[in-house]
């Protein structure tokens, strides 16, 4: 058994441990939350998203934020949008037709998985005309992302009636939506990414809108927690640091969108 002072000094000696323990727990967790702050200031709780989630790498059919896209907004089963890009879209379809513009989404949210097929179907036809693999890749980015290095993985980004940049120009079919987009897009929250004369990145796409309310805060979180390294799991991958796929593609867009 004990003697009292045994006791008090083991009690005392306890306390002093559970004191100690109790500060260096608060103090880190105090550090952490300071760093996580820094990282993400100016963005809200709900634009705060996972690594996996930036690299398209989750089922939006069962992401509790995506909703599904139907008519009169897409002819094409199974589109998904972000909520919130979507109730914007929404509200930008009502104002586009009440000018006599019929906006169409043809291609939403693509996950890491489908962009995999996409590119890698690309990989295999264009193995004649670039068997050299930098070039192959290369040639692909023209207009395609890697898996992981898309936004339409975001569920903010989605293409628009045609993927044809002469149909949106002068004398093509869409030329007079593409001026109502280029003069009121804005006013609902969307930006074109991929616009003409950047110095990087992929051709100009005339059909690509992007949410920004959403995909700014995306895109910062990409910025800081993706690395070229995470880019892989697909023929080619290994060519991603080379190209600077993150620095030239994910980054190398129209800058109004991007901050
Ligand atoms: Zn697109």
């Amino acid at each position: 058994m004990l003697k009292i002072n045994e006791l008090s000094f083991v009690l005392v000696f306890a306390l002093v441990v559970i004191i100690a323990c109790g500060n260096t727990d608060t103090t880190a967790s105090q550090i952490s939350s300071m760093s996580a702050r820094s990282h993400t200031d100016s963005i809200p709780a709900s634009a705060l998203v996972s690594k996996d989630y930036l690299l398209g790498k989750f089922n939006p059919a069962q992401h509790a934020d995506f909703v599904s896209v139907g008519a009169p907004y897409s002819d094409k089963p199974g589109m998904m949008l972000r909520k919130e890009a979507f109730e914007a879209f929404k509200k930008m379809w009502d104002s586009a037709k009440s000018a006599g513009v019929s906006l169409k989404i043809i291609s939403a949210t693509r996950n890491f998985e489908q962009q995999k097929a996409i590119w890698e179907g690309k990989w295999d036809r264009f193995a004649m005309d670039a068997p050299k693999p930098k070039d192959r890749a290369l040639k692909i980015l023209e207009y395609s992302s890697m898996p992981g290095s898309s936004r339409h993985h975001w569920g903010t980004d989605m293409d628009l009636n045609d993927l044809n940049n002469a149909s949106f120009e002068p004398g093509g079919k869409y030329e007079k939506m593409y001026q109502w987009l280029a003069n009121h897009a804005h006013e609902f929250g969307f930006c074109q990414p991929y616009t003409a004369g950047r110095p990087h990145g992929y051709h100009e796409e005339k059909w690509h809108w992007t949410y920004t309310p959403l995909s700014k805060p995306f895109l910062a979180q990409y910025k800081k927690s993706i690395q070229n390294g995470d880019i892989k799991g697909f023929l080619g991958s290994n060519l991603a640091e080379e190209i600077g796929a993150i620095q030239n593609y994910v980054l190398g867009i129209n800058q109004n969108c991007a901050e």
